[in-house]
């Protein structure tokens, strides 16, 4: 038997170990399953170059659980190692690169991303085991097997052994802190998590199988009896579709697949888009467009980043832009660096090069879609439109190529920026030349601007959700001829100044009688009273907001923009009085002053009704009032 301590330097690893990965335990399998897999698929890599006598069969590796014995082994029938190779590969060079890693990324988040990296994959079983023992045979011609033995000390013992055919048993001595991963719960989990789509299959146990009776046997009803059989647990898919070529898989494909990663999940996508680079960069992966109500619902089914078929993470933030993260699926890469914390990640030349290509990519697909069925974008649009808004909003070049974003009016109907301008350009052009786009969030809200908004014969916008008034920020900063405005932004005269405005019936003087008057009924610092001239058929008050403030406080709202050192900004309502109306007009030439107040305040109230403004104790006592007057 030969004795011997690992490395010197490396005297304290098994510590450092357990605290920094303390975290992640749990990935001491992914480490372990997936460095069978790799030895699985050497076999079968020699095999195709000749290199190999020997049959394969029945290639696959087993994680076996002996809760008894406190032991998990996983087991492949891959290359194996010799005596020297298990010196070369686990004495000595497991261990070259921890004392980098200590220094360079004892701080960083992740880092059970790291372990692999340096060559300490193996070595992640002494997070939770108190004991390691390597039984290994070589695929080559004649090797004896080896027996290794570590107890998480520097020490180690290795003897010859012998052991029926070749390949590895790594089986791990469960430690006392760590009996959870004895339980079958909780190493299926681990499976399932990371294991899912590997390339070799991967069993775990055995399942039960209801199959015909090997003797044809029958039953009452003449039909073959079944037995129940054990058969292997597979608990992966080795070819998961993001691995096949798009012209072998249907529509159906992409929707299975979809559930067998989101299994929780009861909504299929509206479409995907199937991701396959080899240069300059690695990158295979499937993704899913979600139907994204107003809510960004981030949390729920996030994509999954893998690194040739071992799941890493499904915190892809900062990996890709933010919008598309609102996006589910796949990525596969072996080309994002997994050994370095998330903000050195953000700088990383190839993962910008690889997030600059998902966003190309995505932008592309919606591009084709709208110009190979524009009625069916049309359709999808409005689950789509968030995601679409914040990419425009968040990444400059996906801005310049969002030719299929479309604005729906309240008729329906959709246009993209372009041909809503050519639309509007005639009737909606104030007289400084701007083209004024009005917009509503709120039909129903709004239905008293709107409809005499429609009489002007003006476009209205269906513009709603938490990225609005950013993205009319954005597009009025890249277009100067535009200029947006909510449809209670002003009276509707006032939305679109044209050259002809309409005369006052009321003369300056009336006006500044009535106005403080106006206010001392009001008694309300959120509102500011003035005239406007507009038509008398509409309504003798109107109540608009400044699309400058309201924009600001909903900015704040959504939390951009640095706003919060002005504190929370107030509400903020004009009370507009049409000087041509003859409630108005009436109002004015009232002498008895109780009289003119109280016919103010009725109006100023249904003013305010009507905008749903009217709450509580103002609500109630005009209520009585009115009843009042009915009486
Ligand atoms: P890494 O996998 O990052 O190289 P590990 O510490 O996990 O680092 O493994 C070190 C080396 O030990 C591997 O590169 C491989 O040569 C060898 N090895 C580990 N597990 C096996 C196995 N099951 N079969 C064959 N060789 C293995």
């Amino acid at each position: 038997m030969q004795q011997g301590s690992i490395n010197v330097q490396t005297e304290n690893i098994f510590p450092i170990i357990k605290k920094f990965l303390y975290s992640d335990h749990e990935i001491f399998l992914r480490e372990l399953v997936s460095n069978a897999v790799d030895a699985t698929q050497k076999v079968k890599t020699l095999k195709g170059l000749g290199e190999l006598q020997s049959e394969i069969e029945n290639l696959k590796v087993e994680v076996i659980l002996d809760k008894e014995a406190g032991t998990l082994t996983v087991r492949d029938n891959g290359i194996g190692m010799t005596a020297e190779e298990v010196e070369k590969y686990i004495n000595q060079i497991a261990f070259s690169g921890a004392e980098e890693f200590v220094e360079k990324y004892k701080d960083a988040e992740g880092s059970q991303a790291i372990i692999g990296h340096f060559g300490l994959g193996f070595y992640s079983a002494f997070m939770v085991a108190e004991k390691v023992e390597i039984i290994s045979k070589s695929h080559r011609e004649g090797s004896e097997a080896v027996r290794w033995e570590c107890d998480g000390s520097p020490n180690y013992s290795m003897e010859a052994t012998t052991k029926e055919g070749f390949g590895t048993d790594i089986v791990l001595h469960i430690a006392e802190d760590s009996q959870e991963f004895l339980e079958d719960q909780r190493i299926s989990g681990i499976l399932n998590k990371y294991c899912k789509f590997m390339p070799v299959d991967i069993q775990y146990g055995t399942l039960s199988e209801q199959v015909d009776a090997p003797d044809g046997e029958t039953d009452e009803k003449g039909e073959i009896k079944k037995v129940s059989v054990e058969v292997p647990n597979i608990i992966n898919n080795p070819s998961p579709a993001w691995m096949k070529k798009p012209v072998d898989l249907e529509a159906d494909d992409y929707t299975q697949f979809y559930r067998e990663l989101y299994p929780m999940n009861f909504e299929d996508p509206m479409f995907h888009i199937h991701l396959n680079v080899d240069y300059p960069f690695n990158l295979t992966g499937i993704l899913y467009f979600p139907r994204l109500k107003k809510q960004m619902d981030m949390q729920k089914n996030r994509i999954h980043l893998y690194s040739n078929q071992v799941f890493i993470t499904d915190n892809v933030e900062n990996i890709v832009p933010e919008f598309l993260t609102l996006l589910h699926g796949v990525i596969d890469s072996p080309d994002i660096p997994l050994n370095v914390s998330r903000s050195y990640l953000q700088e990383d030349g190839n993962v910008k090069k690889i997030s600059a290509h998902i966003s190309k990519k995505v932008s592309d697909k919606l591009n084709s879609m709208f110009k190979e069925n524009r009625s069916d974008f049309e359709e999808k649009w409005d689950d789509l439109k968030v995601f679409a808004e914040y990419g425009m909003l968040t990444d400059d070049k996906f801005y310049e190529r969002a030719k299929f974003a479309l604005y729906k009016t309240t008729k329906d109907e959709y246009f993209t920026f372009d041909e809503l301008k050519e639309k509007v350009k005639d009737n909606q052009k104030d007289k400084n030349g701007k083209i004024v786009i009005l917009y509503t969030p709120d039909m129903e809200a709004h239905h008293a601007y709107l409809s005499e908004i429609e009489e002007h014969g003006y476009e209205v916008l269906q513009l709603d959700g938490p990225l609005v008034s950013h993205l009319m920020t954005k597009l009025e900063g890249q277009d100067s001829e535009v200029q947006f405005k909510r449809v209670d932004a002003d009276v509707v005269e006032r939305l679109i100044e044209k050259e002809d405005a309409l005369p006052s019936k009321l003369s300056k003087e009336q006006e500044e009688a009535l106005q403080p008057i106006v206010e001392e009924v009001l008694n309300n610092k959120s509102y500011s009273v003035s005239f406007a001239s507009m038509s008398p058929s509409g309504s003798p008050i109107v109540i608009t907001q400044s699309e400058f403030m309201r924009r600001m406080k909903e900015q704040q709202a959504a939390g951009g923009g640095g706003m919060t050192m002005f504190g929370e900004l107030p509400d903020n309502y004009q009370i507009m009085i049409n000087s041509n109306h003859e409630l108005i007009g009436k109002i004015v030439e009232e002498a008895d002053a109780e009289k003119k107040k109280a016919m103010i305040k009725q109006a100023t109230d249904l003013a305010r009704l009507s905008q749903g403004l009217l709450k509580g104790e103002a609500l109630t006592s005009f209520i009585k009032r009115s009843i009042e007057l009915i009486n």
